[in-house]
């Protein structure tokens, strides 16, 4: 996450409680169908077992060193293909179960963004308070920029929308300097009419947490913002890429927030507040534990997660 203030709400909304229960009863059949080793998912393997003290400030938004090269060098992955370039002019839509749905994919970040920091430094309004534009995020200890991380995922997650019929827009695909700012972000969703956006992130949390989850939009109505008609359908579109991430990836839901359901709820990320179509964010490991940035830095891995987002978001369409 790493670009707005806070890490997390320290009083995160539980989901309700019916909600919940069918939530950790399918990520139960879907842990077990995956044959994933659950004593991770309870922290049998050591490192996820005790957030403890270490949870208390997750580091936010360290490149580290603040160095350029985090956002720009060659980051140390595990795998080397990666999805073509962008280019402006996208192939006409296939038909598909999806035809006639647009989807918006948000990568968090910017590689460009510390580079221009008085760009991304200026605040903009996100209905209940004010925000950064944007901000760099976080990186690997090797220095894998989460920048990096966010757009591949979202390239790849373009291409399998799209082979089912989607209608797919980036809100930046590499193809500009820095940002957009996180109004406009939400902006690009709101005027594309959108059916459904995602936005793409890692976390920057401390070493010892492990795990995915997807961020909600809480209700908010003030200064413009009003989520009130996005909060019910938001949910659903979480719950199932959560689901389907655990069933494409083998990832458990984070170990430090959310409490093990891999949801949690906010009102202070002007992505969410300011959006009017159905919208979650996506965390999908935490970049500063060394489990997980092993995964995030595995191309294959990063297959896996465009492929449990994408399932969530056809699922949430299709109905
Ligand atoms: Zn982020």
């Amino acid at each position: 996450m790493s670009y707005e203030g806070p890490e997390f709400d320290p009083r995160p909304s539980p989901p309700s409680r019916r909600g919940r229960r069918a939530l950790i009863a399918a990520l139960v059949v879907a842990l077990a169908a995956a044959g994933v080793a659950v004593q991770r998912a309870v922290g049998g393997d050591g490192d996820g077992a005790a957030p403890a003290a270490s949870s208390g400030s997750p580091d936010a938004r360290a490149t580290p060193g603040g160095s350029p090269g985090a956002a720009s060098g060659s980051p140390s992955v595990s795998g080397t293909s990666s999805p073509p370039a962008s280019s402006t002019a996208r192939p006409p839509a296939k038909r598909g179960p999806l035809s006639g749905k647009v989807v918006v994919i948000d990568p968090g970040h910017n590689t460009g963004n510390a580079a221009h920091t008085a760009e991304i430094n200026r605040t903009v309004r996100i209905g209940n308070g004010a925000k950064e534009c944007d901000t760099t995020g976080t990186s690997t200890d090797a220095g894998y920029a989460e920048a990096k991380f966010t757009l591949d995922v979202s390239r790849r997650l373009r291409a399998l929308l799209e082979q089912q019929g989607a209608t797919v827009r980036l809100t930046q695909d590499g193809d500009r300097p820095w940002g957009p700012c996180i109004d406009e972000r939400a902006r690009i969703g709101n005027e594309a009419k959108a059916d459904a956006v995602v936005s793409v992130h890692a976390d920057g949390s401390a070493a010892g947490n492990r795990g995915f989850h997807v961020i909600l939009p809480g209700t908010v109505t003030q200064g413009g913002a009003d989520t009130r008609g996005i909060v019910g359908p938001s949910r659903e579109l979480g719950e199932r890429i959560a689901g389907n991430f655990v069933r494409a990836t083998g990832s458990a839901p984070s170990d430090y927030v959310g409490d093990g359901t891999g949801l949690v709820t906010r009102e202070d990320l002007g992505g969410l507040n300011l959006s009017k179509v159905p919208k979650v964010f996506i965390e999908c490991g935490n970049m500063r534990n060394g489990k997980d940035a092993a995964l995030l830095t595995s191309a294959a891995w990063r297959q896996k997660a465009a492929q449990g987002i994408s399932g969530g978001i056809v699922g949430f369409l299709r109905g």
